[in-house]
């Protein structure tokens, strides 16, 4: 059994076809889905699809490369929303990136909402872009007792040490698919099997061979088998661990929701 630990299926583009997709996922074996929130706009669809979709799994927050237009007020009741059947906060973080706000102004909605999750002990869904470091400093100066996801991970080994200490787990995607990404693959080959677990982030980051196009929560499928190659191991020992890790990380993954 596979599951996908981060993926988008609530946005426009898998409209059209999410119901045949949610089907042939199924079909071949990936039982679960995480679908973190984006924007607040957005949450009340997240909620509706995913009474559609007891597969899903839903998280809550405001996405840092989205905050554009974004008000700290917009937090307000991300607590009283956590209600409805979220099992995290997310995704939160800071994105070091053209195009996104200052770090300084990230910092603000992210401590906000670090503090909210260590307040429902929920665990969060971090995006973290060429902001390692710092995202590090805020988990520890609000103290979260709680772990969560590294989304995509794509830092040191050193870094990575650094998360797991804190109870996090990585997420790893399609990157290592990539042969120019020696630096993720021998990260992983480090990473203790306790470590991490598999991810998508459909529809973005298309698979090697696949760049350009959609990507969707099948691929999970070819990244098992990649992270089994790079690691040396079964790809049904790669399925196990990760999914006993996401079950550490997320408690509520199982609790009857909706
Ligand atoms: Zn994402």
């Amino acid at each position: 059994m596979y599951i996908d630990t981060h993926c988008h299926l609530d946005f426009d583009v898998f409209d059209e076809q999410r119901e045949e997709l949610m089907a042939r996922c199924l079909g071949a074996g990936i039982k679960h889905f995480l679908v973190p929130a984006t924007v607040s706009s957005r949450w009340g669809r997240l909620l509706e699809l995913s009474k559609q979709y007891p597969e899903w799994r839903i998280a809550y927050g405001l996405h840092p490369y989205f905050l554009k237009g974004a008000e700290l007020s917009e937090l307000d009741n991300l607590a009283t929303q956590c209600e409805d059947g979220a099992i995290a906060i997310g995704e939160i973080g800071l994105d070091n990136w053209p195009g996104s706000l200052s770090l300084e102004v990230q910092r603000e909605f992210f401590i906000r909402q670090l503090v909210i999750a260590k307040s429902l002990a929920l665990p969060v869904v971090i995006h973290a872009r060429k902001s390692y470091d710092l995202v590090y400093q805020c988990l520890r100066q609000v103290g979260l007792k709680t772990g969560g996801t590294i989304h995509a991970f794509n830092g040191s080994y050193e870094q990575a040490q650094r998360f797991v200490e804190l109870g996090f787990v990585l997420g790893i995607g399609g990157t290592v698919t990539y042969p120019r990404a020696k630096k993720a693959q021998r990260v992983l080959q480090a990473l203790d099997r306790q470590s991490y677990v598999l991810e998508t982030d459909s529809p973005d980051m298309p698979l090697y061979g696949f760049q350009g196009q959609m990507n969707t929560p099948l691929s999970i499928l070819e990244v098992a088998k990649s992270v089994a190659i790079i690691r040396n191991e079964e790809v049904e020992q790669i399925a196990v661990d990760s999914y006993d890790n996401l079950l550490r990380v997320f408690p509520k993954w199982h609790e009857g929701l909706l």
